[in-house]
């Protein structure tokens, strides 16, 4: 137990959301960085500047299907007068061995293929006969046969300036520029970026792993039968659902029965694979409210988790402290599904995306129209209600009422609706701040 006063001290005083919060992200840091292969380092921070260690495109290259030329071969062509030009070859894109293009000569040529020596413009397929001496439409038609057509002659019907259709070794980004600077987010464009100049690797910070356990003995999985009292466990499916899709890699670890040394045993189980560690249910005043009990009552080597009242609603219960040998952090929500997920949103994605280095660990928020009244909003408390927010027109509906066992409302909103602690009612049309959901 840890001393006396200190415990009366957290009891006693009610933690606004913000200290609350402060005080989660003041003991949550950035993990430390690992080399990831480029599929798994999506979504996590770059720790790492990244330089380009070749130009890229690596090599003069078609932007075009048509016929590597020589640009004084073609400077008088005309649909009535094309140039005649002999066909010496066929470039394939990752073909190696290109032909010279000499005088009078022309080489057939796809799209990212090397451009070949002598050639100085790619002829669009489209201003030729494709070399079917079939005329000008001709053209596209022949251009998909197979290499073995592209010898004889091909007519090309207009002029091309030097370097049309040429993509210029180096015009993407030169060797030795900084292609990523160290704190990008890696999203599918930067993993593309990556990719292109050969980066297998990165280094960045993982992913968090984190545990997410619910307690309750009346607690029976999706499925299976329910006895008599006993209703379905949602919040660990709801709570690891919202951790993966926060960026964490998320493990569910099944209900837990109201039972202190099997809580104890199970955490002290987990805390092997956590950085993280969410529990759901257990921390109000009831008799069986078996996470405080558990959790309260380790020793100054297991950690110290502190549980509070918060000035909100729902989740007025929290609690929050580090646990185990390497000082895990710990989140313990309410167990009511709306109080738990809306604590997820408020507390746990926020720590989760610490842990990330993200730079912003916060949900966007915005102002709109409030289409409903709401009154008796608990005076003192920030509330928040569960809505339904419409970009379009700019409004948001309150869904369902203030209840924390209304999980069917919880699912068809997309926000957050925040009422202030000074405010306990809303008219229809006034303006409120609201937290978008994703
Ligand atoms: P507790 O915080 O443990 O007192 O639980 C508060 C309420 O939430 C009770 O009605 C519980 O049955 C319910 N509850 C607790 N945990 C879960 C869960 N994992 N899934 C669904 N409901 C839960
Ligand atoms: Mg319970």
């Amino acid at each position: 137990m840890s001393g006396s006063t200190d415990q009366i001290t957290h009891q006693d005083r009610v933690w606004s959301v913000a200290d609350h919060l402060d005080d989660i992200l003041s003991k949550v840091h950035p993990l430390e960085p690992i080399d990831l292969q480029l599929p798994e380092a999506q979504g996590c921070v770059l720790v790492e500047d990244i330089a380009v260690p070749a130009a890229l495109p690596p090599f003069d290259n078609s932007s075009m299907d048509g016929y590597a030329v020589r640009i004084a071969d073609v400077a008088d062509a005309t649909d009535t007068y094309p140039a005649v030009l002999t066909v010496v070859g066929d470039i394939a894109a990752g073909s190696g061995a290109a032909p010279a293009v000499r005088p009078g000569e022309a080489a057939r040529i796809m799209t990212g293929a090397p451009l070949p020596p002598g050639a100085e413009a790619v002829v669009p397929v489209e201003w030729t006969d494709g070399g079917t001496g079939a005329g000008p439409a001709a053209g596209m038609l022949a251009h998909s046969a197979a290499p073995q057509a592209a010898g004889g002659e091909v007519r090309v019907y207009r002029p091309v300036a030097a370097r049309q259709h040429v993509r210029a070794r180096g015009s993407d980004v030169q060797a030795g520029e900084l292609a990523l600077r160290a704190g990008t987010v890696l999203g599918p464009a930067q993993i593309g970026l990556l990719a292109a100049i050969g980066r297998g690797t990165v280094t960045v910070r993982p992913r968090p792993r984190v545990v997410v356990l619910s307690t309750g003995s009346e607690l029976v999985q999706p499925a299976e039968p329910l006895g008599p009292g006993q209703i379905h466990d949602s919040n660990s499916f709801m709570l690891t659902a919202a951790a993966r899709e926060a960026g964490a890699i998320a493990y569910r670890v099944g209900a837990v029965a109201d039972d202190a040394l099997s809580l104890r045993a199970t955490l002290e189980d987990q805390l092997i694979r956590a950085d993280l560690l969410v529990t759901s249910g257990g921390v109000s005043v009831g008799a069986y409210d078996v996470v405080k009990e558990t959790l309260a009552d380790l020793s100054a080597e297991d950690g110290t988790v502190s549980f509070r009242k918060l000035a909100m609603q729902p989740g007025k219960p929290q609690g929050f402290g580090l646990i185990g040998p390497d000082r895990t952090p710990l989140l313990a929500l309410p167990g009511n599904p709306v109080s738990s997920y809306v604590s997820f949103e408020l507390f746990v994605r926020p720590a989760i995306r610490a842990l990330m280095g993200l730079p912003d660990v916060h949900r966007h928020t915005t102002r709109a129209v409030c289409a409903d009244a709401v009154t008796g909003s608990p005076e003192g408390k920030r509330q928040f209600l569960r809505g339904f927010h419409d970009r379009d027109t700019g409004e948001v509906t309150p869904v369902g009422g203030a209840g924390s066992h209304l999980i069917k409302a919880l699912a068809h909103a997309n926000a957050l609706i925040v009422i202030p602690e000074d405010t306990t009612e809303v008219a229809a049309g006034a303006e409120v701040d609201v937290v978008l959901l994703g």
